[in-house]
């Protein structure tokens, strides 16, 4: 029998309704629950096909509508399991933009891979946004995205005044989000700059100028 038949068998024994299961394979949708009055209507990530009777037995607590919040080791396995889902296929590599009008990324993340990680990452990067702040805009320098395995760095970062140990450190500090996942521990709380990260941070050999020119131009940069 196929496995998306054995769960929805299990599932409708447990809630003791009738279901309508979907499996889904997109990135945002990991679970999406309808409660109709003759029917509970459920969009479940293909991840769940493998999930362990615990994380199944959860599940349907939460499905029968008796829990109100989803139990925390579920929404681990959740977080566990997005960490390995690689949808870096999915990325139209022709549409990343590494070389910027000062600095090119992609010299600059090779270099890092080669210095920092024995160039055991496997990543792609690319800029975002445009290089003028909007008033009132609040930065973010950089993004990591773990299942595209994508590395965004805001274009903002791209002037002469901006000192390249700056944008290395900010580079730097989203590969080590690959080394070291956001995870969710058995209490349900989310750890994204876990103890091990920040650890490994300050390695950077220019942490401390890097901090201090974060902390200096923090005006300049968060200024409306
Ligand atoms: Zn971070």
């Amino acid at each position: 029998m196929k496995k998306i038949l054995i769960v929805h068998e299990t599932l409708e024994n447990r809630i003791g309704k009738k279901l309508q299961l979907k499996i889904n394979d997109n990135r945002s949708t990991m679970l999406s629950v309808k409660w109709e009055p003759d029917c509970t209507k459920v969009s479940l990530h293909r991840m769940f096909l493998n999930a362990p009777q615990n994380i199944m037995d959860e599940l349907a607590c939460y499905l029968k509508g008796k829990q109100k919040k989803l139990a925390p080791s579920v929404k681990a396995y959740i977080e566990d399991n997005l960490q390995t889902l690689d949808y870096s296929h999915q990325l139209d590599v022709s549409k990343l933009e590494t070389k910027g009008n000062v600095f090119n990324l992609n010299k600059i993340y090779r270099h890092l891979n080669r210095s920092y990680f024995d160039n055991a990452l496997d990543l792609f990067i690319t800029w975002f946004g445009n290089d003028q702040k909007k008033p009132g805009q609040k930065i973010t320098f950089g993004l990591f995205n773990d299942i595209l395995r994508l590395i965004k760095i805001n274009r903002l970062l791209d002037h002469d005044y901006i000192p390249t140990y700056l944008i290395e450190y900010v580079i730097y500090h989203e590969m080590l989000h690959c080394v070291y996942p956001t995870y969710v521990d058995s209490k349900g709380m989310k750890h994204i700059h876990s103890k091990e990260f920040k650890e490994r941070e300050k390695q950077f050999k220019y942490y401390q100028e890097a901090r201090r020119w974060m902390k200096e131009n923090e005006e300049f940069l968060f200024e409306n």
